[in-house]
């Protein structure tokens, strides 16, 4: 594993499907009606006659008499049914033939019967409770039967606490919208002039970014309502359900008028229409209609009904939702650069009790991390000092804290041998020592051989700065680092791990990116990967590849290239070095993890620049 400072995006979960619930229920119900008929099937049908004949012949058991219907059974066991006439003839005759006779109250009849409706009964009741809790999600109204309501959770001007002051950076984003608040404060002021407002806007970014925050500083700054859904809510088995949903939302949006309508993942309901395996999906394509028809329809003296969008799929969604009148302002919410992440840090610190601290370090120290993460390092930090009995939280917590969410927390209980031990250890120094050696490498960070997550061990650069773009050498040096692995387990084992899959597969995807797309290859400076990804065909599936298959051929000539070149040069790298090589991985064997400033002694190497969180 080689690992260049990344983040791992969330994924929304999905609650199970009150479907299942209804289907269980209708089989509960074949089954039950099964089961009665197949209690009920040896039953023979007798008349009056035939028997009284019965009785007097002394053929007859017992009976259950209700009302004039009786059931009984012969004494051969045969189980019979009939209606009789209760007189005192038929009592006496079966008193002197000594027949057990029982009598029940009507009711008794259809026991059977009735356990079914009322199982049903209770059934409906489950489902309808169900539906209740799913849809309620801790705000809202209770809605009973609400399939086709919207299930926007509603916020009223006085419990959004949020404003522009928690939200750090982003201050484009945060002028950007200045004119839609000061709208939403005086709606009738805007109509008068006969300006226009931008119905809606869309926020695209990663997950974490602030999205949803912003959205509803918003709210907050101008204070109004604030409604909040999600595109998948709308999203149903049942046709037309979220067309209904989107009908209600806005209904109840322009009731609450001027407020906010905040749709978070729209690329749910508001992908391109008309395409995707099978044919076009006529749920989500009338739901997407639906919002369309809503945004078109209100005018600013109807209602002012903002809604702001947040995707972080934008290249996905149907052209249409993006013309003027609807989401025609899109506001970019990115990753922070260092001086928002700082920021970002010091809104979140606010209430956790540190010790020596230097925000602008950690800053640093975390190139990559969106505001979300951050907040978690805050909170993991604060997490292992408390855990650990410190008064306050220090350095040192944030840089375990780091470790922690960009690796997983540590297996202490993996089990190695000591040849696994040593194999990992060979591996992990042979992507160290390429870091180290190359130049054009971000700053070596540390290596270590504690199981994490998924991985046995990782060897770790951090870049210094935010960097928005790569040149061709340091493209090619962490290819290089990529092949360290796989040398170190050949040069000291002869023999190669499967461990080495995922370095592979790294190298290969940079070397790849750098033909088809940088044009940093002899193929020279084309791009041969310009067309849009299709959401739903897989790559390969698609017919619009623009290039031939002579080209084809020689892209795959370039790639082996550039791997080749770096195969070789990291070998010979680390031959000439074997030496520094071996004794890295012993240390890796003794002490398991081992830092840069270490490294470097022990090494006798240069040191570079790094961001180790230490305690001052
Ligand atoms: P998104 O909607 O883009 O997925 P959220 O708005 O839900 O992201 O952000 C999640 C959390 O991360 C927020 O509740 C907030 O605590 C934190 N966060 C993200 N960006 C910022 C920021 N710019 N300033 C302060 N906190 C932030
Ligand atoms: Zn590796």
């Amino acid at each position: 594993m080689n690992k260049n400072n990344g983040f791992r995006p969330k994924l929304p979960g999905r609650g199970p499907n009150a479907l299942w619930l209804l289907l269980a229920l209708v089989g509960l119900g074949v089954g039950y009606l099964f089961w009665y008929n197949s209690v009920n099937r040896e039953v023979e049908s007798v008349s009056f006659s035939k028997l009284l004949t019965a009785i007097e012949a002394d053929t007859v058991d017992s009976m259950i008499v209700q009302g004039q219907h009786a059931q009984g059974k012969f004494k051969d066991g045969k189980v019979f049914d009939t209606y009789i006439v209760p007189t005192n003839q038929l009592w006496d005759s079966l008193k002197t033939h000594k027949v057990d006779v029982e009598i029940y109250p009507m009711e008794k009849e259809s026991w059977g019967g009735y356990a079914f409706f009322i199982l049903l009964f209770i059934g409906i009741m489950l489902f309808v409770f169900y539906m209740r809790q799913s849809q309620n999600g801790g705000g809202g109204s209770s809605k009973i039967f609400s399939v086709g309501k919207s299930k926007a959770r509603f916020f009223s001007p006085n419990t959004i606490t949020v404003t522009f002051k928690d939200v750090a950076g982003n201050q484009e984003a945060k002028e950007d919208v200045q004119d839609i608040i000061e709208f939403l404060k005086r709606p009738e002021h805007f109509s008068r002039l006969g300006a226009k407002i931008p119905r809606g806007v869309l926020l695209t970014g990663a997950p974490g970014n602030g999205k949803t925050l912003i959205a509803k500083a918003v709210a907050g700054e101008a204070n109004c309502p604030f409604f909040s859904i999600s595109g998948s809510d709308f999203v149903e088995v049942f046709v037309g359900v979220g067309a209904s949903r989107v009908r209600d939302l806005f209904a109840q949006a322009r009731r609450h008028s001027p407020c906010i309508v905040f749709i978070d993942e729209i690329d749910a309901v508001g992908r391109q229409r008309g395409i995707g395996m099978g044919g076009g999906n006529d749920e989500r394509e009338q739901t997407l209609n639906q919002l369309l028809a809503e945004m078109d329809g209100f005018s600013t003296e109807q209602g002012a009904v903002i809604v702001i969008a947040a995707t972080n799929r934008p290249d996905v969604l149907d052209k249409a939702l993006l013309r003027p009148g609807r989401f025609d302002r899109t506001i970019e919410v990115p990753y922070p650069d260092l001086t928002s992440r700082e920021e970002i840090l010091n809104v979140h610190i606010r209430n956790v009790k540190c010790k020596d601290i230097d925000l602008h370090k950690i800053a640093q120290g975390t190139a990559g991390f969106s505001g979300a993460d951050l907040e978690n390092l805050i909170n993991e930090a604060a997490l292992l000092a408390s855990k650990a009995g410190e008064e306050g939280v220090m350095m040192k917590y944030f840089e375990l804290a780091r470790d922690k969410i960009l690796l997983g927390a540590e297996r202490k209980t993996i089990i190695f041998t000591e040849k696994d031990k040593a194999m990992t250890a060979h591996h992990e120094a042979g992507h160290a020592l390429l870091n180290l050696l190359l130049p054009d490498t971000d700053p070596f960070h540390k290596v270590t051989i504690v199981p994490r997550g998924r991985t046995l061990g990782v060897s770790w650069s951090l870049p210094i700065r935010d960097k928005y773009s790569q040149n061709k050498e340091e493209l090619v040096a962490r290819i290089i680092v990529c092949f360290g692995g796989l040398l170190g387990e050949r040069m000291f084992f002869n023999t190669q791990t499967s461990g080495c899959s995922n370095d592979l597969e790294q190298a290969t995807k940079i070397a790849r990116t750098m033909v088809c797309r940088y044009g940093m290859s002899d193929l020279g400076p084309i791009d041969y990967d310009s067309s849009q990804e299709n959401p739903y065909v897989g790559r390969d599936m698609q017919n619009g590849r623009e290039f031939s298959e002579r080209t084809a051929q020689r892209i795959d000539e370039e790639v082996e290239k550039i791997m080749g070149d770096c195969y070789r040069k990291g070998e010979q790298l680390l031959q000439e070095h074997r030496d520094k090589l071996a004794l890295l991985a012993k240390t890796l064997i003794e002490k398991e993890t081992v830092q840069a400033a270490e490294v470097y002694v022990l090494l006798d190497l240069p040191p570079r620049e790094t961001h180790v969180f230490e305690s001052k």
